[in-house]
């Protein structure tokens, strides 16, 4: 019998669910769309007990289920195992931890979506032997999570927000009310807007970011700027965070860093421009991939056992 774990990483569109030993190793895994109304009290814990039967009974040895960890986007209070808010999906302190353990019959924690990514870099990825880390995911938004002295920092949730500082005060407006943050300038979807916007004229269409970042390689002239405007923007709030936190070791992950040397080349120049006395962080692209925020839940459940 294989002692595992279940992690299950709930997001907007997709929920994420595993069965993960002792290694980090997923036994069994299904993706499936997120419940409709799972901002409603019960729906949600409902749809990850049966997710976690169904891993269950798909594996091919017996297995052991020793304990459940969730993550979720938006505000999240890991003690009292609620999650408190999110833009995404609507909800308000939706109780997790406690339905879901009665139902399960098993101990169940809940966590951040970011946060327990960097986790999982930490322990099986990208991040392993470091202890100050800048976690930041760059895809349809921008997300940060930051490990300090070891310990990854929470403030009651509020730590992080990488995407929501603000680099570029007369720059376009965000989804938050400001003007300028982060993820209005940088993230996947302002660099295909801008894109978009800049080659209108030329009858462009709308691209995906991968595709700018094609054109970036072919030498393209739009594509390069646009994608400069965005490194800059990225160098500024690395050079920010390094300043203020004293993290040596940047792991850049979600659909942007696919893209690779593409963007990280550019983005080692520019935070190394920016440094004057700080020491230098690595920059590196996040390992994990989409598989962070479940392997970040499995982690949270192994440290229950
Ligand atoms: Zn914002």
């Amino acid at each position: 019998m294989v002692e595992v774990v279940a992690a299950v990483d709930v997001g907007g569109t997709r929920v994420k669910a595993a069965l993960v030993d002792r290694d980090g190793r997923e036994v069994e895994s299904r993706t499936v769309p997120t419940v409709p109304g799972a901002d409603v009290q019960g729906v949600l814990v409902d749809q990850v007990a049966g997710l976690v039967r169904d891993l269950e009974a798909g594996t091919r040895q017996p297995v052991a289920l020793v304990a459940c960890g969730v993550v979720v986007p938006g505000l999240v209070d890991g003690e009292a195992g609620v999650a408190r808010w999110s833009a995404n999906l609507g909800w308000r302190d939706l109780p997790v931890t406690a339905p879901l353990a009665a139902l399960l019959d098993a101990p169940v924690a809940l966590g951040h979506d970011v946060r327990a990514g960097l986790v999982a870099e930490a322990r099986w990825g990208a991040a392993r032997g470091a202890s100050n880390v800048l976690f930041m995911p760059v895809g349809t938004g921008i997300a940060g999570a930051l490990m300090l002295d070891g310990r990854v920092v929470v403030a009651d949730g509020w730590a992080g927000e990488l995407g929501h500082v603000v680099v570029e005060p007369d720059g376009p407006r965000c989804g938050c009310g400001a003007h300028g943050c982060l993820e209005a300038v940088a993230s996947a979807a302002a660099v295909e807007r801008a894109y978009a916007a800049r080659s209108a004229s030329a009858g462009g269409t709308r691209t995906g970011a991968d595709r700018v970042a094609a054109l970036v390689d072919a030498g393209d002239a739009v594509a390069t700027q646009v994608w400069g405007v965005a490194v800059q923007a990225l160098a500024r709030a690395i050079v920010v965070t390094v300043t203020l936190t004293g993290v040596d070791r940047v792991l850049v992950g979600g659909g942007l860093a696919q893209s690779g040397e593409t963007l990280l080349g550019p983005l080692r120049r520019a935070v190394e421009a920016q440094l004057t006395f700080q020491r230098v962080p690595t920059i590196e692209r996040a390992r994990l991939g989409e598989r962070a925020g479940c392997l970040g839940a499995a982690a949270l459940a192994w440290d229950l056992s």
